[in-house]
C-alpha cells in the first residue's frame, strides 16, 4: 500500500514568501499536531525567544486522522502566558478545508506581517492581504464580514474563518483564536501570539478531497465506532459538556470561591435539564463527528438578552461558582462576551477569582480597580473588569499578563491566593476532591491543562488530531493500542507494529517534555499545586473534609511519572532518547539540567 504524503504550507510573513514543504517523513515519526508542533518549536524557535516577538512561530497542525475522528487543529507556539511552549486544540471544520486545500501537513506561520493582514487560502492560491478593515472588530462581526466578502468576490459559501478579537490584538496572555462561532484554541495565549504577527484572521476554502490508501476500510472502521460508541453520543448530544459541572460539584472536583470552599447551595443551580429545556437551540458536531456534542444556547430576554453561546465546562466552569454566578443567564451573557473579545473564558476567568478573593481581604482596593466593586457574583464588575483586560487598560494591563507574571507585578501578598502552578489558571478545578486530578493537572509539563493533558494518550490524540472526548468510546470499542493502528493503517498506508506505534507515543511525549526542559522546566520543582489544596481544609455539601496530602501527592507524582516511562525526576531517560533517534536533544538537555 503506497504511503500518504504529507504537505506543509509555510508562509514567512515578514517577506511574503510561501513554500509548501514535504513533511511526510516527519508526520511519520511525530504524527502532526502536537508531537509536530513541539519537534517545530525545538527546531524553529530559539531558546529565550519572547513569545510576542517575530521569533516565535504560529503552525496549524493537523494529523493522520483529521476529520474522521474529530477536526481538531492543534496550535502550537511558545506561550506568552507561560514563557515556554504551548499548545491548544480547536475543533471544528478549519482543518479539514486544510487539507482538502492540499495541506495535510498543517500551516506554519513565521515572522511578522508588516500591517494588519489576514491569510486568503483557496485551494493552491494563497495571499496575505490587508484587514485594516477588520482591526479592532469583535471576533463574529470579524468572521461574518470576512465572510460576506469572500462570497461576493467568488461566490463560494464554504469558507471557513478562524479570528482574533481585541484581546490579541493587544497581547492579552490568555487571548486565544476562535473559529464559526463555537470552537476556540482558547488556551495558552495563541490569539496573542496570532496578535504579534498582525494577523486577524485566516480564511480557508479547500475542494480537493485527499485520497486516502484504503478508504473502504477508513468507512468500515467509523461504521463500527458510530454503531457500537453511539452510548456517549445519546448524553453529549443532548446536554454537551455541561453536565459535568453539577456532578464535579458534588465530588468536590469543581472549585467554589476561588477554591475557598467544598460547597455553597449555588451550585445546585446548574442543572442541565433546565439548560436543555429553556436554553438549548440545537445540535451541532465537527466534521463527520456522530456525537455532536455542540449545543448552543440562547437567552432571548431582556435584560440580558438575546445572547448566544455554547456552555461547556471548560468555558463556563469558571463562570459559576468560583466566582459565585449563579445560573445559566449570566453565564451565557459572560461567555459570549469573553468570546467577541477573543478571550480564553477559562483562563481569565481564573484571574478575576483571584482579584475577587484579594478584594475580599482587602489587598486589592476600589481604589486600585479603579472604581469597580469587585464583590463576588457582581456581573457589572466582572464585566467592566474584563473589558480592561481586553484593552489593557489601567489595572487591566497588569491582569492581561495572566498568573504567571500578574501576581508578582500586583505584589502585596496576592500571590499566595493566584491559583496556578507554571502560569496557566487553574480555574474551576477543584484538586482536593480526587488526587488522581491534582496529578493528571501538575504533570502537564506545558502548564495546568485540564483532563490528564500531560499524559502519553492524550498527547497521542493531540498529534492524531482525534477530539479528545472521543478517547474513552475509541478505547471501549476498538481497545487503546489497536484503535491507532487499525485506523493509520488506512488512513496513512503505514505497516504499523505495536512496538511502533508505542515508539510514536514515547516520541511525541519526550518531543514535548525535552522542549519544555530546554526553556527552563524542571519537573519536580515546577509539577506543583498552591499551597492552598495541602493547607486548608474545605467540606463538601455532606460535612465530609477534603485535603491533599503533601507526601502522598508526591508518592503519586513520581509513580506518574514512571508509569509515563520517565525517571523519577519527571525526565526522559537517555537510553529511550537515543533509541528513539532523538539523540539530538540530549547537548541541550544537559545544558539545563546537567548530566541525568
Ligand atoms: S465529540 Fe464534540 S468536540 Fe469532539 S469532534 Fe465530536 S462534536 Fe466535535
Amino acid at each position: 500500500m503506497a504511503g500518504m504524503e504529507y504537505h506543509l504550507l509555510e508562509i514567512n510573513l515578514t517577506t511574503g514568501e510561501k513554500q509548501v514543504h514535504d513533511v511526510s517523513s516527519e508526520m511519520r515519526k511525530f504524527l502532526g499536531g502536537r508531537g509536530m508542533g513541539a519537534k517545530m518549536m525545538w527546531d524553529k524557535v530559539p531558546v529565550g525567544a519572547d513569545p510576542l516577538s517575530p521569533e516565535n512561530i504560529l503552525f496549524f497542525g493537523l494529523g493522520p486522522l483529521t476529520g474522521f475522528l474529530g477536526s481538531v487543529v492543534n496550535v502550537s507556539a511558545k506561550s506568552p502566558l507561560t514563557g515556554r511552549p504551548g499548545t491548544s486544540n480547536m475543533n471544528g471544520h478549519l482543518g479539514i478545508e486544510l487539507i482538502y486545500a492540499g495541506y495535510n501537513g498543517g500551516l506554519l506561520l513565521t515572522g511578522k506581517a508588516s500591517k494588519p493582514s489576514y491569510i486568503y487560502i483557496k485551494d493552491g492560491a494563497v495571499e496575505i492581504r490587508d484587514a485594516s478593515h477588520l482591526w479592532g472588530r469583535y471576533n463574529l462581526s470579524s468572521q461574518q464580514m470576512l465572510r460576506k466578502e469572500l462570497r461576493k468576490e467568488l461566490d463560494d459559501q464554504n469558507f471557513r474563518v478562524a479570528s482574533i478579537g481585541p484581546a490579541g490584538e493587544h497581547f492579552v496572555h490568555n487571548a486565544g483564536i476562535s473559529h464559526d462561532f463555537y470552537h476556540h484554541a482558547a488556551r495558552m495565549g495563541m490569539g496573542a501570539v496570532m496578535g504579534s504577527k498582525n494577523i486577524k484572521a485566516i480564511a480557508v476554502r479547500g475542494t480537493h478531497p485527499p485520497a486516502h490508501p484504503d478508504p473502504i476500510r477508513l468507512i468500515e472502521l467509523l461504521t463500527r465506532f458510530f454503531h457500537e460508541g453511539r452510548l456517549k453520543k445519546a448524553q453529549d448530544r443532548r446536554w454537551g459538556h455541561n453536565i459535568s459541572i453539577a456532578r464535579r460539584y458534588y465530588n468536590t472536583t469543581e472549585g467554589i470561591k476561588n477554591k475557598q470552599a467544598g460547597w455553597d447551595p449555588i451550585c445546585d443551580k446548574t442543572n442541565s435539564l433546565i439548560l436543555e429545556q429553556q436554553y438549548k437551540v440545537w445540535n451541532d458536531g465537527c466534521n463527520l463527528c456522530h456525537i455532536g456534542c455542540k449545543v448552543p444556547s440562547m437567552r432571548r430576554d431582556p435584560p440580558l438578552g438575546p445572547t448566544l453561546a455554547e456552555l461547556r465546562h471548560d468555558n463556563v466552569g469558571g463562570w459559576d461558582a468560583n466566582v459565585m454566578l449563579p445560573g445559566f443567564d449570566v453565564q451565557l451573557y459572560l461567555t459570549s462576551f469573553l468570546d467577541e473579545l477573543g478571550l480564553d473564558n477559562e483562563d481569565v476567568s481564573g484571574v478575576v477569582a483571584w482579584m475577587m478573593e484579594c478584594y475580599q481581604r482587602g489587598l486589592i482596593t476600589q481604589e486600585d480597580l479603579e472604581g469597580i466593586d469587585l464583590t463576588w457574583g457582581n456581573l457589572s464588575a466582572i464585566c467592566d473588569l474584563v473589558k480592561k483586560i481586553a484593552y489593557r487598560e489601567g489595572i487591566g494591563n497588569i491582569l492581561a499578563n495572566g498568573l504567571k507574571i500578574a501576581p508578582s507585578q500586583m505584589g502585596r501578598g496576592t500571590e499566595k491566593y493566584a491559583m496556578t502552578g507554571k502560569g496557566v489558571a487553574i480555574t474551576s478545578y477543584e484538586p482536593r476532591g480526587s488526587i488522581q486530578e491534582a496529578i493528571d493537572l501538575a504533570v502537564v509539563p506545558v502548564g495546568e491543562l485540564h483532563g490528564a493533558r500531560g499524559g502519553p494518550r492524550w498527547m497521542a490524540c493531540d498529534a492524531l488530531t482525534t477530539c479528545g472526548f472521543l478517547i474513552r468510546p475509541l478505547h471501549q470499542v476498538f481497545g487503546w493500542d489497536n484503535f491507532a493502528i487499525q485506523f493509520l493503517r488506512p488512513a496513512t498506508g503505514w505497516d504499523l507494529s505495536p512496538e511502533d506505534w508505542k515508539d510514536m507515543v514515547r516520541r511525541i511525549q519526550f518531543m514535548e517534555r525535552c522542549n519544555c526542559i530546554r526553556e527552563g522546566y524542571v519537573p519536580t520543582r515546577d509539577d506543583v499545586l498552591p499551597d492552598r489544596f495541602f493547607e486548608e481544609t474545605i467540606y463538601n455539601k455532606y460535612g465530609e473534609p477534603k485535603i491533599l496530602n503533601r507526601d502522598d501527592f508526591l508518592a503519586l507524582r513520581e509513580k506518574t511519572y514512571l508509569s509515563f516511562e520517565l525517571t523519577p525526576q519527571g525526565i526522559p531517560p537517555r537510553d529511550l532518547l537515543r533509541k528513539l533517534d532523538m539523540d539530538f536533544v540530549i547537548p541541550a538537555m544537559e545544558k539545563q539540567i546537567g548530566t541525568w
